[in-house]
């Protein structure tokens, strides 16, 4: 039997909230501990849609992730 959470996320269901889809873009409550689930996000630095695998994934690739902050980092100093 399979648990709960892998139950919910087979069908496209959030098991943290009870998300919704609104005009095809599904939406999680507010605070949702599992927000990335199903959801596209822009990457802030190519701006390619990407699913992020974990709630605090903001770019689509590592490498455009490092790029991000290094250049942070270069204006700082
Ligand atoms: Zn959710
Ligand atoms: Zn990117």
């Amino acid at each position: 039997m399979k648990d709960f959470r892998a139950s919910r996320i087979e069908k496209r269901q959030c098991p943290s909230c009870d998300a919704a889809v609104v005009n095809g873009t599904y939406c999680h409550e507010a605070g949702c501990q599992d927000g990335h689930l199903f959801v596209t996000r822009g990457c802030p630095w190519c701006g390619q849609s990407f699913k992020p695998e974990t709630r605090s994934q903001e770019h689509c690739s590592p490498g455009c992730n490092y790029a991000f902050h290094n250049l942070e980092f270069q204006d700082e100093a």
